[in-house]
């Protein structure tokens, strides 16, 4: 087997949950055949009493139990893992598809699960690199919260999906939401699928497909298109084409001008 194009290591008190995981789907099959070595940890491996305990109370007082210093340390250092080293927080960078395609240009790096009331904050300061949350709301326990990074990091190594362009045009790789996809059969419960995508034109296809793209983050997501710097006149165009609905504050656009930022406000796309 050749060199493995990802190294992970995940540390947590539940490896055989994440190891379940990791082995089915895509992720098993890229395991087995070598192209990803992800290697799971028990946190408990690193605790030195007959308990195997990992845990203890939070000086200071409070509720729940806090994940102590020395069997993380030991469990990390015995494993030597990839890193850098991240924390699964509430409190960490916010992971989104950038940061996705960040970890997976790097050729390893490990995950660390918290449970109970979170990690001792000398495991964060020393031994980590930095804390990564996958969303504002709490978790049990970090286990799901890494196996999101895991997947979607994994899915963007080449040839861990069956086939290698199915990442490429997807949801956010351009700052946009995907169109929408369509299989047999052509109507469905009296639903038929857009004609030009049984047209067999590559470029009405493609054409179609970005104004559905734009017209689908301007209803559900604004802020994306607010983040891009708005719609610039093309692709106002394209969803007029289309027969899309502009924005009320496109309205009165000259030919050439850019719809900008401010226009697609959510407010307004609220009040439409
Ligand atoms: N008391 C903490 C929450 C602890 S939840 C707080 O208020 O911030 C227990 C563990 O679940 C955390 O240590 C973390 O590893 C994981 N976790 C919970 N929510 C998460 C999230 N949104 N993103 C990443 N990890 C999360």
């Amino acid at each position: 087997m050749s060199t493995p194009a990802l190294r992970i290591g995940l540390f947590s008190i539940f490896p055989d949950l994440l190891e379940h995981y990791l082995n089915e789907t895509l992720l098993g099959r890229a395991r087995r055949q070598g192209l990803l070595e992800l290697s799971c940890f028990n946190l408990r491996d690193g605790a030195d009493d007959a308990r195997r305990s990992v845990d203890d109370s939070p000086f200071g007082g409070g509720a729940g139990m806090v994940l102590a210093p020395e069997p993380v340390f030991a469990a990390v250092e015995r494993a030597d893992p990839p890193r850098p080293i991240y924390a699964m927080s509430p409190s960490g960078r916010p992971f989104s598809q950038r940061v996705a395609e960040e970890l997976a240009a790097r050729s390893g790096f490990s995950l660390l699960c918290g449970r109970y009331e979170g990690i001792d904050q000398r495991v964060i300061d020393e031994l980590c690199d930095g804390e990564i949350s996958i969303g504002d709301y709490v978790l049990a326990g970090g286990e799901l919260a890494a196996l999101v990074v895991v997947e979607s990091v994994c899915r963007l190594i080449p040839g861990v999906l069956g086939n290698d362009e199915s990442s490429g045009e997807e949801s956010f790789s351009e700052g946009l939401l995907e169109y929408p996809h369509y299989t047999r059969p052509a109507v469905f419960r009296e639903r038929s699928v857009p004609d030009v995508l049984r047209s067999g034109d590559h470029a009405k296809v493609a054409a179609w497909r970005y104004a559905a793209s734009l017209d689908k983050t301007l209803r559900i997501r604004p802020d994306l298109i607010a983040a891009r710097g708005g719609l610039k006149a093309a692709e106002v165009r394209a969803l007029v084409n289309h027969g899309y609905p502009l924005p009320a504050s496109a309205a009165g656009l000259e030919p050439g001008d850019d719809f900008t930022r401010d226009a697609a406000s959510s407010e307004e796309r609220d009040q439409q």
